[in-house]
């Protein structure tokens, strides 16, 4: 039978294939819906995350929380998982032999939820999905295809948190929001043919067509 997010979660919640088994407090597997068509990737858990058994609950989450309403849209709806499953001491950057490690995890996540659109959050999760040297700065703004689904690479939460509201990350992760929900929902439906303005004006057009005169028809 096959694996669930629930069998997987299980498994890894005991997980001891790396250092940070030994530092850290429970395993930060995931968290939101198992179907979703959205899934964000952060980098690793952090102090509150570690606390909490769930991604992305401190302030970068809560900047990530707050900009997933300004596109209509819950924590509940999308799935948030990280590329490290284990918060590295101190908060130091993941590093290679952990994302290596660690990252089957995160594929098997994403093969059980088959999400649309995949948001990458900052240059760890970027680099990893799409095997890139290029920092975000470059790559966010831009929806690029990957194994016939969509992902959107934007800033990280706690990177914009550090520019302040004012900052230009700040204007640019709103940005790439507005991309997401586009990008969710598809191209804007034609617009509806003119109203025939009265039923009178309708049988006028059926019952008398155009006709050119003759001495037009050479102009044609
Ligand atoms: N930063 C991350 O990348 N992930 C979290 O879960 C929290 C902060």
């Amino acid at each position: 039978m096959r694996r669930t997010l629930v069998d997987v979660a299980l498994e890894a919640s005991t997980c001891t294939k790396c250092r940070l088994a030994t530092t850290r407090t429970q395993v930060v597997f995931g968290v939101g819906n198992a179907d979703a068509d959205l899934l964000f990737i952060g980098e690793a858990p952090g102090m509150h995350e570690d606390k909490q058994g769930e991604p992305f609950v401190g302030a970068a989450g809560q900047l990530l929380t707050r900009m997933l309403g300004e596109i209509g849209l819950t924590r509940e709806q999308v799935y948030i998982a990280n590329i490290l499953k284990c918060r590295p001491p101190g908060n130091r950057d993941p590093q290679d032999d952990e994302i290596e490690t660690c990252t089957p995890w995160l594929v098997e996540q994403m093969s059980l939820i088959q999400p649309d659109v995949i948001v990458t959050l900052g240059n760890f999760a970027t680099k990893f999905v799409l095997q890139t040297q290029t920092g975000i700065t470059r790559m966010r703004g831009s929806v690029y295809p990957w194994h016939g689904r969509k992902v959107i690479p934007t800033f990280h939460p706690a990177a914009v948190l550090r520019g302040g509201e004012k900052g230009r990350q700040f204007v640019e992760l709103q940005e790439d929001f507005a991309l997401i929900k586009r990008t969710l929902t598809g191209p804007e439906p034609a617009p509806p043919p003119p109203p025939v303005t009265s039923l009178i004006e309708l049988e006028r057009t059926v019952a008398e067509p155009a006709t050119v005169p003759d001495d037009q028809l050479e102009l044609f």
